[in-house]
């Protein structure tokens, strides 16, 4: 591989860093998937090859498990199905997600002797799997999953010891990467890329990785369904530091990010970000009146109510009753607003449900302001290039542009699509959605500056024919 190499990373055992200076945007290496499948929740849903989202897929007529866009997908599809297609017919159906991915991960190395790539640059046989820090519970999980997968690859002439499937599951375990459809909007499945896996993780991250799907349209198989992920540079980079990427959302105090990583990666994180709990008082600032802060048992007070209200709010959502989300979230912005400043956790959680639910409810108005609020709150936080920064942005832009607030959405979506081009590329479907929606609202905007009667007419026009918008504005 060009312009990375692997080195022993400390405490983190081993690393990427650069071996040339890597610039803001660019793509430090490409790879793809070593091994992937769909979620069980929608393997209905979704094509078992390229990962799309599909209304009415056509399925495999030997296991009736797989599923696929059309004969292009299953084809491309076979040599990585046929074995799996085999054992889920022999077993009547077919075990889980993870079972699935660590059985397909084994039937590549089978084939290829353990290196798939050229530019591999390790195997599976030597990632970590973390075995040795699981708590009582995950190993219940383990060794069920375990039994399961032996059960289900029984058929095949080559047989794995114990230890050694465990130590693949455990390897997925900390590693997998969860995979979103073609337009990188919803999660719909998990897979392995060795690589990336030696990249570490730092709360304050220089890489991101995004998925790039690639060509769909492609009839020839080779190129058809091409799984791939980008590592790309949020800043200039200079040669010989080490690459990190983030595993768990910034948004959260240094304690608690720490107590995430721990849970699900096994590490105590050191990176600067923690250690010096870069942020955390933002995160957690109170309002000012006159110089003066609320009292500490106010505070106490409205921090727990809130920590009730997002748990109640979160219920009500998963229940689908969004008008009680809304009754929730606007008593809970009564108790916080006096307390709490715009760049507290709590005050910006229930700002992202308001606004999200209320774009969905078509109150777009108030929705815009709150998606503003929020913005303005993230961009305070967040790491100027980070992806979910850029797709809240790019949410409020689409938000206020229903509204009828066309300056505002044009800006927003201008400094998304910056961000965009930096985190997901000019060629991933998003940033070019964003790169239209920009050229249409600045059209929009010269025509308002102009005749803002004519302007109005023409806005409810394009919206009755417009289902991208409403698409973007879906977070998950
Ligand atoms: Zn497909
Ligand atoms: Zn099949
Ligand atoms: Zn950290």
């Amino acid at each position: 591989m060009d312009g990375v190499e692997v080195f022993p990373a400390g405490e983190k055992g081993r690393g990427l860093r650069t071996t040339k200076q890597m610039k803001t945007g660019e793509v430090v290496f490409t790879e793809s998937s070593y091994a992937a499948v769909v979620f069980d929740s929608i393997f209905m849903h979704v094509c078992h090859s390229c990962f799309r989202r599909q209304v009415n897929p056509h399925r495999c007529a030997q296991c009736k498990f797989a599923h696929y866009c059309d004969r292009t997908c299953q084809r491309a599809a076979w040599e990585e199905h046929k074995h799996e297609c085999a054992a889920i017919r022999q077993k009547g159906k077919a075990p889980n997600e993870n079972v699935r991915l660590v059985a397909r991960a084994l039937w590549r190395t089978q084939k290829h002797k353990g290196k798939v790539f050229d530019t591999q640059l390790t195997t599976l046989d030597l990632l970590e799997d973390h075995i040795s820090s699981m708590s009582p519970e995950d190993l219940e999980q383990l060794k069920k999953d375990v039994d399961n997968f032996q059960d289900y690859w029984k058929g095949n002439k080559k047989q794995y010891s114990t230890d050694y499937v465990s130590h693949i599951f455990g390897v997925i375990n900390c590693n997998a990467f969860t995979m979103s459809d073609q337009r990188g909007i919803q999660a719909v499945g998990v897979g392995l890329f060795p690589n990336l896996c030696l990249v570490n993780h730092d709360c304050w991250p220089n890489c991101t990785v995004i998925l790039n799907h690639g060509s769909q349209t492609a009839l020839d198989t080779a190129l058809h369904s091409q799984r791939r992920i980008e590592l790309r540079a949020l800043e200039n980079i200079p040669e010989g530091v080490e690459l990190t990427v983030s595993y768990v959302d910034f948004l959260n105090l240094s304690k608690d990010r720490q107590k995430l990583l721990k849970k699900q990666y096994y590490f105590d994180c050191k990176c600067e970000h923690c250690s010096g709990g870069i942020k955390d008082e933002l995160m957690m600032a109170v309002k000012e009146t006159d110089g003066k802060k609320p009292s500490a048992e106010l505070v106490k007070e409205v921090m727990d109510f809130s920590v009730e209200a997002l748990a109640k709010i979160e219920q009500a959502r998963v229940e689908g009753n969004f008008h009680e989300v809304v009754k929730i979230c606007r008593e809970c912005l009564k108790k916080q607003e006096p307390v709490l400043a715009e760049t507290n956790l709590y005050l910006l959680r229930v700002f992202k449900v308001i606004s999200e639910v209320l774009s969905y409810q078509q109150s777009f108005q108030e929705a815009a302001e709150f998606a503003r609020r929020m913005v303005e709150g993230y961009r305070k936080l967040y790491h100027s290039n980070n992806a979910q920064l850029g797709m809240a942005t790019m949410r409020a832009g689409v938000t206020h542009w229903h509204a009828g607030l066309i300056e505002a959405a044009h800006g927003l979506i201008c400094k998304a699509y910056a961000i965009l081009m930096v985190t997901h590329g000019p060629h991933h479907p998003i940033t070019k959605d964003l790169e239209a929606m920009r050229s249409q609202t600045e059209m929009e905007l010269r025509m308002f500056k102009e005749n803002e009667h004519v302007y109005h007419s023409m806005r409810e026009a394009a919206f009755s024919n417009k289902p991208m918008t409403a698409r973007l504005l879906k977070s998950n």
